[in-house]
Formats: C-alpha cells, structure tokens, sequence
C-alpha cells in the first residue's frame, strides 16, 4: 500500500526523522485557518499517490492566509495524473540551501535491500540515474546488520553530502532506516531532503509504500487504508479474502492458481481479439479449496460488476478434484438464487485434470441454463469471448 505524503510524514514524526509540522484539510477555508494557526509562510501540497506534484502545479507557496486560500482553491479538484485532489497538507514553509535525495527500498531483482542518496535532490531521481548516473549512489544494505552508524555514513560519503551536515544525515539515514524495518515498508523515499540556509536537515517530501504482506503485525497499518479511493469490487473482494483484482474488459475469469488464471487472461484477450476486442473484466484465483461457498463469493462480486457479459470458469483438478469444484459450481449458483440473484449472463466452464469426466457429469446432470462446457482452455475462451460479445 502506497501512502499519502502527511501519512508518510506522520510516520517519519514517530520514529525520529526530521519532518515539517502540517495539517490535512478537505477545503480553502480549512487551508486558511490552518495557514493562521501556523502564523507563516506555509505550502499548500496537494495529496496525491502520484510524483511530480510540484511540477503539475499541485504545490504551492502561500505568503499568508489569504493566499493559503485561493492557492488550496486551485489545487483541490485538480487532475494530478488521472487523481483527483480530495485534499491539500499545508506546512510552514522552509527556506531552502540545497535540495538532496535519499531512499531505502527493497531491491527485487537483486534480492537485497538497497539504498539510494545524491546531492542532486528535488528532480525526478530517474531523471538523474538516466542523465548523471554517478551523482546517485547506490549501496547494498545486508539485512543482518542494517543501517549502522557505519553504514550511514558509507550511504552518506559515497553520495558527497557535504561535511557540515555530514552528522544529521547520518542520524536522517538511521531514523529513515528504522521506518523502513519497523513499519515493515518497501520504499522509504525522501525527495527532497533540504539544507536549510541555517544548515538544518529537514524531510519536505516522503514516500512510504508498505509491505500489504505483513499487514497483520500492524494492526495500525488499516487506519491507513483510503478506503474511498478503493475499487468497491475490490474492497468486497478483500472482505471475503479473495484474490481479485478489477480490469476494464467483459469476461469474467475465474480460475485455481495464480498461473492458471494469469495465461487464461492472455488466452481470453487473444480470442477477444476476433471477437469485437473482448477482454478479461478481472484476475481472480480461488485457490486450491474452491469450495461451494469460495465459488459463490467469487461468483457474486464478478456479476456484480456491470461490465461483465459472460464468465469463464477454468479449473484444473489438482489436490481438489473437479467433482468437488462441479458441485461448488452448483451449489454456488443455488445459493445466489437462493439470495435473489438472477444469473443472467453466460457461464462457461472448463473441468480438467484430476477427476474430471466425474466433474462434467455432475454440471450435465445439473444441466443449469446458464452453464456451458467448453472442453480446452482455448475453446473456452474462445466460446466465452464469443457469448461476452453477443454474437
Ligand atoms: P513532488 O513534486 O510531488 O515531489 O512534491 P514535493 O513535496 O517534493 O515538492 C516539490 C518541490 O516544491 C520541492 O522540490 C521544493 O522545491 C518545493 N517545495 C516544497 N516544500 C517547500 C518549502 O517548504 N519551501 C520551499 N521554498 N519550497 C518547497
Ligand atoms: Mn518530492
């Protein structure tokens, strides 16, 4: 889960990272009195999961109230990337000497963890790791041993910080460090850290994303969760603990295994092709259980979605046996009517491997008007594609 800016900075404040004062607010009004309480020149930045708010005109210098007003006033409702402005952080303003960048972050490719630091702050960091390459210095962290004193000031040499201010951005490293490990995050970014002209370091901006995975030793983490911004099938989906992720096609997927479903996405979009540009309306992998009730929970949310126009069901048989999936299937269906839900779009179903023909007996038996069998992956897609087009 990616964060706001003040929920970045929020946690900075907690764990020692120098940061500015700030206040959320909704309106220009509320961005005024906020300005007056602050009594100074104040930033009014809007939150946005987005970079580069600076440059599309979402921060802004406010001399005075007044001008915290109409600056909140033009950022909120602006379009930031394709996100909408809800709300503005307005900060004291810090006179600014220099402008750096530093960041922790989990390095994937390289299985490490990695950090980040140069002098030339405040830019897009790609920008400068594409242009100046040697003015961003990259060290590996080993996990077992962290960010020490020794390795701060490593991070902090090898990016040239200057000598005066050489201690606070060791004590910044350390602080930004323990965010990172204590909060269980992927990315903690600075950008950018400021000198001030009194030679103070300060974090003005931050980006924290955080590791969904270890979500359950964090109980705090949910009060982060915007739940306004969430996609309402997705938030049902997460409720019922399913493994679903909303896309802008009309066939429904469901499947068991993540690969399973990943290649019948590509073979559905493939077959969309020639069938008026069909494609996929969502991932959703039940898993190995697909009991009755996972079956009608996934069922439910994907005709929920008015988008979609036909479903593909592609089970391989592992561990749980095709019958068993076939009398979820059934059951499923029976408890969604059972609820007062019509299924009015086309099912197609695809029973292989592991007891299969017993599977396909059980839904021809059942021999539900909105069932259709497809005997391969391939022709299933290609007859749900067809179904999902009206033709
Ligand atoms: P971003 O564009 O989304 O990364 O937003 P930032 O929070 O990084 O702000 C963009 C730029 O606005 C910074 O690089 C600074 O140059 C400027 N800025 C932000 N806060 C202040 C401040 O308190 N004082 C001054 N003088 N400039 C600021
Ligand atoms: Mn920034």
């Amino acid at each position: 889960m990616d964060l706001y800016e003040f929920q970045a900075k929020a946690l900075f404040a907690e764990h020692g990272v120098v940061t500015q004062d700030g206040a959320v607010v909704n309106t220009a009004d509320e961005a005024k009195a906020a300005a007056q309480k602050f009594g100074s020149m104040v930033v009014v930045k809007a939150q946005v999961k987005v970079g580069g708010r600076g440059k599309a005109g979402g921060v802004k210098l406010a001399k005075n109230a007044d001008e915290a007003f109409d600056k909140a006033n033009d950022i909120l409702g602006l379009d930031i990337k394709g996100h909408i402005v809800k709300q503005v952080l307005v900060t004291p303003a810090e006179d600014i000497a220099s402008e750096y960048y530093v960041s922790f972050l989990l390095d994937r490719s390289n299985r490490t963890f990695l950090a980040m630091a140069s002098v030339e702050g405040g830019v897009e960091i790609e920008e400068v790791a594409a242009n100046n390459p040697d003015a961003l210095a990259k060290i590996n962290i080993d996990a077992s041993v962290g960010v020490t004193k020794e390795v701060a000031i490593k991070i902090a040499t090898a990016a040239k910080f200057p000598a005066e201010i050489m201690d606070q951005v060791v004590e910044m490293l350390q602080r930004m460090w323990d965010v990172f490990v204590k909060e269980d995050a992927t990315l903690v970014e600075v950008n950018p850290l400021v000198q001030t002209p009194a030679g103070k370091v300060i974090a003005l901006d931050g980006k924290v994303s955080l590791d969904d995975n270890a979500a359950f030793r964090h109980p705090n983490h949910a009060a982060l969760i915007d739940h306004q911004a969430e996609d309402p099938l997705e938030a049902a989906a997460k409720a019922k603990d399913l493994n679903y992720v909303k896309l802008d096609g009309q066939v429904g997927i469901i499947g068991n295994g993540a690969g399973l479903v990943m290649s019948t996405l590509d073979v559905v979009a493939y077959a969309g092709e020639l069938h008026g540009g069909m494609r996929p309306a969502n991932f959703l992998d039940i898993g190995g259980g697909a009991s009755a009730q996972v079956m009608a929970d996934g069922l439910s949310i994907i005709l929920s979605d008015q988008d979609v126009k036909a479903v593909f069901v592609n089970v391989f048989g592992g561990i749980t046996s095709c019958d068993a999936v076939a009398n979820g299937i059934v059951q499923a269906l029976a408890l969604l009517e059972a609820d007062g839900k019509k299924i009015k779009v086309p099912l197609v179903v695809r029973l292989d491997g592991n007891n299969s023909v017993v599977g396909r007996e059980i839904l021809k038996t059942a021999n539900h008007p909105a069932v259709r069998m497809a005997d391969t992956m391939d022709a299933g897609a290609e007859l749900v594609a067809q179904l999902a087009s009206g033709k």
